[in-house]
């Protein structure tokens, strides 16, 4: 009997089979291509995976089964094994029989007879549960950056929430010490004219009086002093009810004026006024917006020197009035400008003290952002200030 056996004494019947029988147990997909890339040869769970029949893949070009997304890494590594490279691995999605997209990792190794490239085999591994865990691989990084983001941005809340606090509690400390030191001045002369007083049985009449009135003063100062404090701190409560009545703002801002004609005239300041004929009505808290229109004259009379002017003039405009009160008195340095509506904030005018705590504008800002108003500022040192005070006429 005639063997069918190599050179080497193999025997190639047999290792055909085996070979045979390696291709249809393979589980993954086996492709034979020939030189033109036509698939020639495909094992069964081959088929199996791409639902092919053997006849309708066999003499297909692979480049027709390779989805057009991969199409160029198939071709660029089928060159490069037909230039000389010993193999290639590249992913792919091939077309099924029913047109469904699967990925596979490809291997691709050429087979040489005589020193001669004849065909191409290529192992194919699905990949498509792969492509499910990239795809939530990619959800999940998208909803890690997405946390990350929120997170971050919480970092962020807190940490202003933090300064905002730390910032009101060093408000309330300077509040506190504030106050103390304002208290103390008033008080500190009252304690101390009362006890001289009090220690000396003889002192004149006259002496006495002088002391007593300064007590007096102070006490009054004190008064002031509390009850301001006590009016901005129930207005910054929102403890404060404005109560709206409809009044002429003209006749208001006359008898305002009038009151203070006495404290001009003593300072040998002009006064003048100018406000038109008739009567301006607005729904307003009458009470508060002339305490608001004394605090706006009393400065400035106060911060104007003798022979100075203060004008006032009331503007019937659209659906407001506007009321302008400018004199010709010291100004305001610009560095200062933003701070005069603090708590207790006095321009530094080293050489000139003239008396103040600070609380009024505090209080002429509240009264006017109550009533949805607006207060603006010019200035400039040595020549005057003028404050104009929009206010609505119809109560929003
Ligand atoms: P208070 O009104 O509480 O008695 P005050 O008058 O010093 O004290 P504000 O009325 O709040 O306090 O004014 C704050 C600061 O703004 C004043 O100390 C002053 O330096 C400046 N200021 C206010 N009005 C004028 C003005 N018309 N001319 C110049 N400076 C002014
Ligand atoms: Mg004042």
């Amino acid at each position: 009997m005639i063997e069918n056996l190599s050179k080497e004494g193999i025997d190639l019947e047999i290792l055909q089979r085996k070979l045979e029988l390696i291709f249809e147990m393979e589980e993954d997909l086996i492709l034979v291509l020939n030189k033109a890339g036509l698939i020639v040869k495909v094992n069964a769970n081959g088929l199996v995976s791409l639902d092919f029949k053997e006849k309708d893949i066999l003499n297909t070009h692979i480049l027709d089964l390779i989805v057009i997304k991969y199409k160029a890494e198939t071709i660029k590594a089928f060159n490069e094994i037909i230039e000389g490279a010993p193999e290639r691995t590249f992913e792919a999605a091939i077309y099924s029989f029913r047109g469904s997209e699967i990925l596979f990792r490809l291997k691709a190794k050429p087979i040489f007879s005589d020193g001669k490239m004849t065909e191409i085999v290529i192992i194919g591994k699905n990949i498509e549960h792969i492509k499910d865990l990239k795809e939530e691989i990619e959800n999940l990084k998208m909803k890690l950056m997405e946390a990350n983001r929120i997170l971050s941005l919480e970092r962020q809340r807190t940490s202003q929430r933090k300064s905002l606090l730390e910032e009101l509690n060093k408000m309330k400390s300077d509040f506190v010490s504030n106050i103390s030191h304002e208290l103390r001045t008033p008080l500190a002369s009252i304690i101390g004219f009362s006890e001289t007083i009090d220690s000396d049985p003889e002192m004149p009449e006259a002496m006495k009086a002088e002391f007593n009135y300064t007590i007096l003063n102070e006490g009054k100062r004190l008064a002031r002093l509390i009850n301001d404090i006590l009016d901005i701190s129930k207005l910054e409560g929102g403890k404060i009810e404005i109560t709206i009545v409809k009044f002429d703002i003209n006749l208001l801002m006359n008898e305002v004026i009038d009151a203070y004609i006495n404290s001009a005239q003593v300072k040998n300041i002009i006064l003048s006024r100018e406000i038109p004929e008739g009567e301006i009505l607005i729904e307003a808290d009458k009470e508060r917006i002339s305490q608001m229109i004394g605090r706006l004259l009393n400065n400035a009379i106060k911060f104007t020197n003798a022979k100075g002017r203060v004008k006032v003039i009331v503007k019937n405009l659209f659906r407001e009035v506007e009321i302008i009160i400018s004199d010709t008195g010291i100004g305001i340095p610009e560095t200062d400008v933003p701070n005069i509506f603090q708590k207790f904030y006095r321009v530094n005018r080293p050489g000139t003290e003239i008396p103040g705590t600070g609380l009024g504008l505090v209080f002429v800002k509240q009264i006017i952002d109550l009533h949805k108003g607006f207060i603006s500022i010019q200035s400039e040192v040595d020549k005057g200030t003028t404050f104009s005070v929009k206010l609505p006429k119809n109560h929003i």
